[in-house]
């Protein structure tokens, strides 16, 4: 791995920078964001031939990274993509990005594309896959969201079929939550529902979906189609540690309507508590008891559980 030590460094082509730009590592080399540059043949471009993880650091600390990088395997060795390096590697350079960019509380982005390639689908055409890593400051939903609630709304758009690309695969093909992004917006809403071919529902464009219904607090299963989000199983341990008890069920937009409480999750979402759908008012209309238990649980692991390091 190229390292630059300290805020002036070498770039690839020479150039000398003393900027406090952001700092990216692309195939192991530290380069500033304007000059890391991959080729307009490379597959994960132009097909979305490619895997990534959205991770995040709390206070030096990252959260779930072994969990986010097993998980970020089983994706590539699903699309039978070779990783260009080991998981301890990989885990060493989000590091010392995360040090290069003085980030203690961040968002990591890590991206391993099929690489250069022709203009032919065929993935033996790349030669070699192309890896970065991104840290930067995290943009949240507003605070007023965590304490009020948020309203989303159901789309037309359904998740993909889990016989065509399996939700479980994060690959850089997003277009169907991306198409589901648009419809939500469209209607003025930020996050959209999504529902299975079946009309289950799935999950939404970058969070999964959780109910609390009797104090059971409730998720579906993630072979309905839906990734296998890390904050979903940290929520589901947090629960099961605080004795409220937690199941996978197969829902309904009508159990969600019905619901005591309902809050999504994701790595860079949290735990976001809903109010209402599609019109709808769920429990009381406010952040119910047991989602703001579960935030509360959920930060405070954050605070205790990753691999930590220092700048
Ligand atoms: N579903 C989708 C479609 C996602 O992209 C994500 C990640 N943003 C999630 C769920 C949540 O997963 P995680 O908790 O691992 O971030």
């Amino acid at each position: 791995m190229a390292i630059h030590k300290g805020s002036s460094h070498k770039s690839k082509r020479g150039l000398e920078t003393t900027s406090s730009e952001l700092l990216v590592c692309l195939n192991g080399e530290f380069v500033p964001k304007s000059e890391a540059k991959i080729s307009i043949f490379d597959h994960g471009l132009l097909y979305g031939d490619g895997v990534f993880e959205g991770i995040r650091s709390y206070n030096g600390l990252v959260f779930k990274l072994k969990e986010h990088l097993i998980r970020l395997k089983e994706s590539a060795h699903t699309i039978m993509l070779k990783l260009p390096m080991s998981l301890d590697q990989m885990e060493e350079t989000i590091i010392e990005t995360l040090k290069r960019n003085r980030l203690r509380d961040a968002y990591v982005r890590v991206v391993v594309t099929r690489g250069e390639g022709d203009l032919g689908l065929d993935p033996d055409n790349c030669k070699s896959p192309n890896f970065f890593v991104i840290t930067d400051k995290i943009v949240l939903y507003p605070e007023s969201f965590y304490r009020n609630g948020m309203e989303i709304i159901t789309v037309p758009t359904v998740r993909n079929l889990p016989e065509a690309i399996n939700p479980a695969l994060k690959t850089l093909n997003y277009l169907n939550n991306i198409l589901a992004k648009i419809e939500a917006k469209n209607s003025n809403y930020k996050e959209a529902l999504m529902l299975n071919h079946q009309g289950y529902v799935a999950e939404c464009t970058g969070d999964n979906v959780f109910i609390v219904k009797n104090s059971i607090v409730q998720t579906p299963p993630t072979y309905l189609g839906a990734l296998r989000g890390i904050t979903r199983q940290a929520i589901m341990d947090v629960a099961l540690r605080n004795d409220i008890p937690c199941q996978e069920r197969i829902l309904t937009r009508h159990d969600l309507y019905n619901a005591d409480e309902c809050f999504l999750t994701g790595t860079a979402a949290e735990v976001i508590p809903v109010v209402r759908i599609d019109g709808r008012q769920i429990g009381t209309g406010k952040p119910g008891k047991t989602t703001r238990k579960l935030m509360s649980a959920f930060h405070d692991l954050t605070r205790k559980d990753g691999v930590r390091y220092t700048l």
